[in-house]
């Protein structure tokens, strides 16, 4: 595993105490297991029978050395959260006592129940048979006394169910093809390309006592009602502030749950908005970084019930307050240690990373679609293009000095090839990049940053899987098209370099070092041709493009009937959380706010008669009981609206994606005006009569 140098001394005793690693295998297997082990994870070989046998055995003596009783398939459906369904080891023996049993056949496959999952109509819930297939390639780990292991889902007939099946492939076609590259270049010794990943995570921490008295916190992890706090994130004292004790006493138990599971926590603070914070791992391969990201998400949930606190990890909890990302840092790893995208010193290692470089831009800019859709999600819909969180116009940020090289390139002159056979940029090597920290742009969507690219679109809530699945096979699409032409031409050279300058020609336009967040961006980027997807219900759409069925089946990663069901699941998600949503406000307004707006009024009518019959000047009171009424009234009336665009958005029964738009239009449209006159209300009456915990006690009373 990865050393952390950081605090190692106390770290060495807890980091990875939980792990099946590497090294407790290479203890604890025999030696040719261990090899035949190594050669399955590292080159995707199948695993034979006799080894797995081996292996299971010595996993659950490991396991239950450190008090594991039971194990679990640990898998990740559709839903973006991880299921897991445990099984004690025991087994009866003949004298009546049992024995800890663990067999090759349990660790490499199961069989749970899959008609709960969503499947999009892959399967029909009599089919309801699916398989989980242990995944070699994440290491199992220990949790809560259960040996987790972590599994890919499928439906009997074979089509994947889950979010990791399509990562895995996706790594495997971008082997195969960045390989092709990197053979053109002369360089045999690299037996395997994978993705790196890093994903720093937001979220908010707020008391529990006050999530316990918020309907809407509890059911949708938003809130629905809410009037902006006196003071919001104006000061910027947030951002990197010092962390308050029980936020910080939060934080270190965190880090040492994760430590203990592998995860290797590394960064920690303050975000911009109040009550937000951040956590950063080191990176990881993309399959281990996601197992680990979900297991970050998990824990920190479980670790703030401990302090008192709740996680909330929805992509916009808080209106009016900047809401919760993942930036998903992304690059290419050699299995010899280089990182492709990093710049080389030297022309040939340039060109080198030139061609990757320009392989993801082209990529990006071909499918933009596919990548918005990987970001998409009614949560997201509240932050993509809110001045907060990059727009929903895909670009890329890619810094002065590379936009100039490629300036230079696209113009010409920079490419020449010297010396017959050198690949060289005709003139020096390119600067150090990688050093250049002053170029930053926190605008960005996709931002180069020296030697990894940041997706920042992607919600806090969702799993990276769909976001590196689908940058990788769009990728390795890209290579292969590279690949292609380069394998195919006289001299390479100069294909090389012509290459380059057209493809930089072509996808010129997708490059951005602006200010992301301006209405100029948005008009020019439509000038450019970029597309402009501004919710979840239209960026679907994607899924079902000929050109991204054919990508997505050319490379083995998602069927077309997979695909099909991954967007009738996304329209639905998308369609029953509005509906929740809807519901919840509906019976907050009508169970809460309704009846504490209309006791205050009471009470004003009250004192207005009674001064007023002792003489007494009633006006402000009046004035105030006018106003309230009025808003009461607005109030009721759009309650009813609401009402009954729940009811037309689920008269809708043509398709899903109809369904989905009529929620957006009609009742996701309703719950604006609701909202508002609610929140007027919530400053007008006594803050005694208010029955929900406010704004400024979640987000400043921690
Ligand atoms: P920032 O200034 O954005 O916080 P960092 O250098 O701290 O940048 O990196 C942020 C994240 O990027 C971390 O999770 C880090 O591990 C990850 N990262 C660094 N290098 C790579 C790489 N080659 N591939 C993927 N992720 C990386
Ligand atoms: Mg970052």
């Amino acid at each position: 595993m990865f050393e952390v140098k950081e605090k190692a001394v106390d770290l060495g005793a807890i980091f990875g105490v939980n792990v099946f690693s590497d090294a407790v295998m290479r203890q604890s297997l025999p030696k040719a297991i261990y090899k035949a082990l190594r050669k399955t994870i590292e080159e995707g070989l199948a695993l034979s029978e006799e080894v797995a046998e081996v292996v299971a055995a010595a996993m659950k003596e490991w396991a239950v050395s450190r008090g594991a009783t039971h194990y679990t398939h640990w898998f990740q459906p559709m839903t973006g959260v991880t299921a897991e369904k445990h099984d004690s080891f025991i087994s009866p023996t003949a004298d009546g006592k049992v024995i800890m049993e663990f067999s090759g056949r349990e660790l490499v496959k199961g069989e749970p129940d899959a008609s709960s999952f969503p499947s999009g109509g892959l399967r029909t819930t009599f089919e309801a048979r699916g398989y989980t297939a242990w995944d070699c390639t994440s290491p199992a780990f220990i949790k809560d006394n259960s040996l987790y292991i972590p599994t890919a889902f499928c439906a009997y007939t074979g089509e994947a169910l889950d979010k990791k099946t399509p990562l895995l492939r996706s790594m495997d076609a971008l082997n195969k093809q960045a390989l092709r590259i990197l053979r053109l270049f002369g360089n045999s010794a690299v037996r395997r390309v994978t993705t790196t990943v890093g994903p720093e995570q937001e979220y908010f921490l707020i008391d529990k006592r006050y999530f316990d008295q918020r309907k809407d916190l509890i059911l949708t992890g938003r809130t629905l009602f809410g009037a902006r706090p006196p003071k919001g994130q104006d000061l910027e004292d947030h951002y990197f502030g010092q962390l308050k004790d029980r936020i910080a006493a939060f934080m270190s138990d965190l880090d040492s749950e994760l430590w203990k599971m592998g995860v290797s926590a590394k960064t920690k603070h303050n975000e911009v908005a109040p009550a937000q914070h951040e956590l950063a791992p080191i990176f990881n391969t993309t399959n281990i970084a996601n197992d680990h990201n979900q297991l970050t998400m998990e824990t920190m949930k479980k670790v703030a019930l401990r302090h008192g606190l709740v996680c909330l990890l929805h992509e916009k909890p808080f209106a009016g307050v900047n809401g919760s990302g993942k930036h998903n840092n992304w690059s290419l790893a050699t299995d010899d240690g280089q990182n492709l995208l990093d710049p080389g010193s030297t022309p040939h290692e340039n060109m080198q990373f030139l061609l990757f470089l320009t392989a993801v831009i082209k990529a990006v800019d071909d499918y933009a679609d596919l990548l918005r859709v990987a970001a998409a999600s009614p949560g997201n819909d509240h932050r993509l293009g809110a001045n907060e969180a990059p727009p929903a116009i895909i670009s890329i940020f890619l810094g002065d000095q590379l936009t100039d090289i490629f300036d230079q390139l696209q113009n010409g002159g920079a490419t020449s090839c010297k010396n017959g056979g050198t690949l060289s940029l005709g003139t020096s090597n390119l600067p150090d990049l990688y050093k250049d920290s002053t170029d930053r742009n926190r605008t960005s969507p996709f931002a180069f940053t020296g030697n990894k690219f940041e997706f920042r679109m992607v919600g806090s809530s969702q799993t990276i899987a769909q976001a590196n699945f689908t940058l990788n096979t769009i990728v390795a699409e890209t290579l292969g098209q590279f690949a292609d032409r380069l394998e195919a031409a006289d001299d390479l050279p100069k294909a090389l370099a012509a290459l380059i300058k057209e493809t930089i020609c072509a996808h010129r336009r997708i490059i951005f070092n602006g200010n992301n967040y301006t209405q100029e961006w948005v008009e020019e980027a439509a000038r450019r041709g970029l597309p402009n997807t501004a919710t979840t219900v239209e960026a679907i759409q994607a899924i079902r493009r000929e050109k991204n069925l054919a990508l997505m089946e050319k490379h083995a990663v998602l069927s077309r009937g997979e695909m099909e069901s991954r967007a009738e699941i996304l329209y639905e998600n998308y369609i029953k959380t509005l509906h929740i949503e809807a519901l919840t406000m509906i019976e907050m307004a009508r169970r809460q706010i309704l009846p504490a707006v209309i006791a205050y009024k009471g009470h004003l009518a009250g004192v207005i008669v009674q001064v007023g019959a002792a003489g007494g000047d009633v006006s402000v009171e009046q004035a105030l009981c006018g106003e309230i009424s009025s808003r009461l009234t607005a109030f009721s009336q759009n309650l009813e609206r609401l009402d009954k665009a729940v009811d037309q958005a689920e008269a809708v029964t043509s398709s899903a994606a109809d369904k989905a738009v009529a929620y957006r239009d009609l009742v996701f449209a309703a719950m604006a005006p609701l909202r508002q006159d609610g929140d007027r209300l919530e400053e007008l009456i006594a803050a005694a009569y208010w029955p929900i915990p406010t704004y400024s006690d979640m987000l400043f009373n921690i």
